[in-house]
């Protein structure tokens, strides 16, 4: 009930401001973290590759960054890193950057290469329970050393974004989300699906919170927020014994045994077909069954971006279900893996129970 009653405040909000689409913030800080990706990169003149640019000429490529009404701060990771290389360590440190700083800034802007950034902003997501203020991350698909590059027009929105506050100073996206192309999509629901498109990321299971043209129009009936009244706790603490198993037509005992009997196994991400289905082969229900047995948190994740698993639709989910395996709805590949390895590093005897149930809107539980 408190939650519907926060909300319907919020649409309140809303509504006045689209009356005022242009909301300035005057005095707005933003931290602005950069980890390293394409968005940071310029050409070296001598050997014509992309390299990471230092600061100083990052700044001079974007003059418009210091131009606005907010106050933007910049702190970078050193050295600058491709997001292929970027994972809990370093998600540790994206998630302490904002946590020493909360007090300082109304909102944080987390520069990060595309590939990865879907694992990394969900893992934050998780990581800062009771999220108060706009994280934002974003990239670009081109260098902001090129002409065409996507990159000023994502990092200014994002930056917009981060700072806008209403007018009771309470800020209108108080989660960690990503700023792509005009949309910005909850973190955890998104999923890196072009490598040439600008529009590089999508949220196939949940509408975009904001869009934005010449106005930013924002769907505060779609935007999580904490209880106002808790503090932001983070969690940072990883256990990566996880797999992904992807089942496909012919996959062999062999192979599905080499992952389920791994030493030191934890969890599996368990992509299965359509609505959650799997072969009804006796051997795999049976190798299942025994890592269930074992204590091994396995979780149904549909192949397919749109839609839910649905345990029990057909009768070739069944033995997924007889054999323990939990449903993970609607969830991402990427939001389920750094739940699991959180939970299973934060809260090991409760990773079973929480992993069935929505954290932080990640998932639509039926
Ligand atoms: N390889 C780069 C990265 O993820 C690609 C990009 O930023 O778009 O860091």
């Amino acid at each position: 009930m408190a939650i519907f009653l926060h909300i319907s405040k919020k649409n309140t909000i809303f509504a006045r401001k689209l009356e005022t689409p242009f909301i300035f913030h005057k005095m707005s800080k933003v931290l602005l973290i950069s980890t390293g990706g394409t968005i940071t990169m310029v050409r070296d003149k001598r050997s014509n590759a992309l390299v990471p640019a230092d600061m100083e000429t990052f700044k001079a490529y974007l003059p418009e960054l210091f131009e606005t009404s907010i106050d933007v701060d910049i702190q970078a990771f050193t050295p600058l890193i491709d997001s292929s290389d970027i994972g809990p360590i370093s998600w540790n440190r994206m998630a302490q950057m904002v946590a020493a700083h909360y007090d300082e800034y109304d909102g944080f802007v987390i520069l990060h290469g595309t590939d990865t950034m879907s694992y990394s902003a969900s893992a934050l997501s998780f990581m800062l329970e009771n999220l108060g203020k706009p994280v934002v991350f974003t990239g670009s698909q081109l260098p902001v050393g090129v002409l065409r590059s996507d990159a000023k027009e994502n990092l200014l929105t994002a930056i917009e974004i981060a700072a806008a506050k209403d007018e009771d100073g309470n800020a209108i996206v108080p989660e960690v989300t990503i700023y792509f192309e005009s949309q910005l999509f909850r973190a955890n629901r998104t999923t890196k699906r072009n490598a040439e498109h600008f529009s590089a990321f999508n949220s196939y299971n949940y509408p975009p919170l904001a869009k934005a043209g010449v106005h930013i129009i924002y769907q505060p009936h779609l935007i999580h927020y904490s209880d106002p009244k808790a503090p932001l706790t983070l969690h940072t603490v990883f256990d990566t014994n996880v797999a992904v198993l992807k089942l496909f037509p012919g996959i062999q005992p062999a192979v599905v045994k080499a992952v389920l009997r791994t030493r030191g196994l934890k969890g599996v991400v368990l992509e299965t077909f359509g609505a959650g289905n799997a072969p009804s082969d006796k051997w795999l229900y049976k190798e299942l069954k025994n890592a269930v047995d074992k204590g091994i948190i396995i979780v149904n994740k549909t192949q397919c971006n749109i839609g839910s698993v649905e345990m029990g639709l057909y009768a070739v989910s069944l033995n997924l279900m007889k054999a323990g395996v939990l449903s993970g709805y609607d969830i991402t590949t990427e939001a389920l893996l750094t739940k699991m390895m959180l939970l299973l590093g934060e809260k090991p005897e409760n990773a079973r129970e929480l992993l069935g149930k929505e954290l932080c809107g990640e998932m639509t539980v039926d």
